[in-house]
């Protein structure tokens, strides 16, 4: 009777030992995917703070800077060449600039696409403009 006992004591000590060892990978995981999540946001929000911090739109014509917006907030400008007529329009969204729409023959500048990123250009040659993400 008593070696029963003994026995079961041994048994129930065991069985809680390999739950506490369950229970602590348990929160090993717990712990790496906290971590993981916790990197995961850290690198978004710095993504998004460096964007919205630094970097701008910088708009020049005929070799001198005309323009400057941040590259995080809106804009839909028409700009005009003075010397030429020449117009190209300027959008600024999400974090991205473009031009929509041209007056130039070639379209060159149009075809760029959206650009975001620091040293980047948009160059319309013959409304002689460059349009530049700088951060
Ligand atoms: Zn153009």
């Amino acid at each position: 009777m008593k070696g029963y006992e003994r026995r079961d004591a041994a048994e129930s000590k065991a069985s809680g030992s390999r739950k506490d060892r369950d229970l602590k990978r348990r929160n090993d995981l717990r712990l790496i995917a906290g971590l993981v999540l916790l990197v995961t946001a850290l690198f978004a929000a710095r993504g998004l703070y460096f964007r919205g911090s630094g970097a701008r739109v910088i708009v020049s014509q005929n070799g001198s800077t005309l323009r400057e917006y941040p590259l995080n907030g809106f804009a839909d400008d028409v700009i005009t060449n003075p010397e030429n007529g020449g117009q190209n329009r300027l959008h600024i969204s999400g974090g991205r600039v473009w031009v929509t729409d041209a007056s130039c023959p070639d379209k060159v500048c149009e075809h760029y696409g959206k650009i975001s990123q620091d040293g980047e250009v948009i160059v319309c040659l013959p409304n002689r403009l460059i349009i530049t993400v700088a951060e």
